[in-house]
C-alpha cells in the first residue's frame, strides 16, 4: 500500500528495522528514570536541535500530540488571553479549544486564498496563535509574514502550530516563541507523540504565570527535561524511533529544498490538468507539504476508488472542504517513485 494521507502518514521504511532494534536493545523494558532512557532522551534532544535548526537556547519537551500543545499553551503560557489568526479547520479548532479554557480568547479569520495580514490583536492579549501550515486546506504562512508579526508585536508571545510542516519546511524557529508539531506527519513516525519547542522568553512568561495546576503543566515538563526525564511515563518507543530517524535523515535544508521542488512540480501538474485544480490559486500561500485538490464529489469518489485499485490511499478532504477536495501529503518519507505512480494515475483519470 502507498499512502498519501496527510496524517497519520507514511512512516519511513527504516522504522521497521528500528522497531526490532528497539526491542532487541532492551530499552522498551527500561524504567524511564534509568540512565539507559536518559541517554536516549539526551541524544534525541541534541539531534532535534542539530537536524531541525532549533537554537540551543530553546527547550524541547515531548508531549502526547499537537492537540495537547493547544491545551498547554492556554494553561501554562496564557495570562490574559490568546488571539487566534486562522483560515482553516485546525486554526479554528485551536481557537475554539483555547476559548473553552481562556474565555477572553479572541479570533480573526481570513480567507484561504488571501495573503495574511494581522490587524486586530487586542492590547491585553499575551499570546498570538498562528497555524504555519493549515492541513485542512493546504495553505501555509510565508516566513515574511511570521517575521512581520514578531516585529509588530514584540511584547507578545508568538505560538505557531507547525504540525504538518516541522521536519519538511525550513522554518526559522527564532521567529516565534512556541512551536509544536507531532511526529506522524513530516517526521515519518508512528502517531502518538508531539514536540513542544519553547523560547527563553516563553519560558520566562511561563515562570511568571507559574501554572502548576495540571498533569501537563509546562513547568513540570520543563523541570524534568533538564534531567533528560519526563514527569509522565513517556512514549519510549517513539522517542527511540525519533532518535534513529533523525540520525538517518539529511539536514533539514536539503529536505526542505526537495519538498519545495516536489510541491512546485505537483502544482504545475494540477495547474495543467484538464479537470483537477488546486483548491488554492494564490501561489504565495500554497502549502509545500499538503497539496489540496478541488473537484466535484462524484469525481473525487471516482478518483479515490481508482487509486485504491492500485493500492494508493489519498487523503480525504477536511472540515469545510470534506467533500469538495482530496489531499496529497508531500512529506519527506514519500518517495519520488510513489509520486510518479500517482501522477501517472491522475494524468489519465479523464480517459
Ligand atoms: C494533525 C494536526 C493537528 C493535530 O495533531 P495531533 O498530533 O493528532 O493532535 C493539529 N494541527 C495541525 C495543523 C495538524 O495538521
Amino acid at each position: 500500500m502507498i499512502t498519501f494521507y496527510p496524517g497519520p502518514s507514511k512512516v519511513y521504511p527504516q522504522v521497521r528495522q528500528y522497531m526490532l532494534d528497539a526491542y532487541d536493545s532492551g530499552i522498551l523494558s527500561a524504567n524511564h528514570r534509568s540512565s539507559a532512557f536518559m541517554q536516549i532522551c539526551e541524544k534525541t534532544l541534541g539531534l532535534l536541535q542539530a537536524k531541525l535548526n532549533i537554537p540551543e537556547t530553546y527547550s524541547v519537551v515531548f508531549v502526547s500530540s499537537a492537540t495537547e500543545s493547544w491545551e498547554i499553551i492556554s494553561q501554562s503560557f496564557t495570562q490574559n488571553s490568546s488571539h487566534h489568526y486562522y483560515n482553516g479547520a485546525f486554526g479554528q479548532k485551536w481557537y475554539e479549544y483555547a476559548h473553552k479554557i481562556v474565555s477572553q480568547a479572541t479570533s480573526q479569520a481570513f480567507d484561504s486564498n488571501q495573503n495574511p495580514v494581522l490587524t486586530e490583536v487586542p492590547e491585553e492579549c499575551d499570546v498570538i496563535c498562528l497555524t504555519q501550515n493549515e492541513t485542512s486546506n493546504g495553505t501555509q504562512l510565508p516566513a515574511a509574514f511570521i517575521e512581520s508579526v514578531k516585529t509588530n508585536y514584540p511584547d507578545k508571545l508568538l505560538a505557531v502550530d507547525a504540525t504538518s510542516s516541522l521536519g519538511g519546511v525550513a522554518l526559522r524557529i527564532e521567529q516565534a516563541d512556541i512551536w509544536f508539531a507531532s511526529v506522524q506527519k513530516c517526521l515519518g513516525l508512528p502517531a502518538g507523540m508531539g514536540l513542544l519547542i519553547v523560547s527563553p522568553k516563553a519560558l520566562e512568561h511561563a515562570r511568571k504565570i507559574s501554572d502548576k495546576r495540571f498533569y501537563n503543566s509546562f513547568l513540570f515538563m520543563y523541570d524534568n527535561i533538564q534531567k533528560y526525564q519526563t514527569h509522565y511515563t513517556p512514549n519510549v518507543l517513539n522517542i527511540y524511533l525519533l532518535m534513529r530517524v533523525l540520525e538517518s535523515v539529511e539536514p533539514l535544508d536539503s529536505i526542505a529544498d526537495k519538498i519545495r521542488q516536489q510541491a512546485a512540480n505537483w502544482y504545475t501538474f494540477f495547474d495543467n490538468h484538464p479537470s483537477l485544480k488546486p483548491l488554492i490559486h494564490n501561489q504565495e500561500v500554497r502549502s509545500d507539504t499538503v497539496i489540496t485538490i478541488g473537484a466535484t464529489e462524484d469525481k473525487i469518489a471516482f478518483i479515490k476508488q481508482a487509486a485504491q485499485k492500485e493500492g494508493i490511499v489519498l487523503g480525504n478532504g477536511y472540515g469545510d472542504w470534506k467533500s469538495s477536495t482530496f489531499r496529497i501529503a508531500n512529506f519527506p518519507a514519500i518517495t519520488e517513485q510513489e509520486i510518479r505512480q500517482l501522477q501517472a494515475l491522475l494524468k489519465n483519470i479523464d480517459k
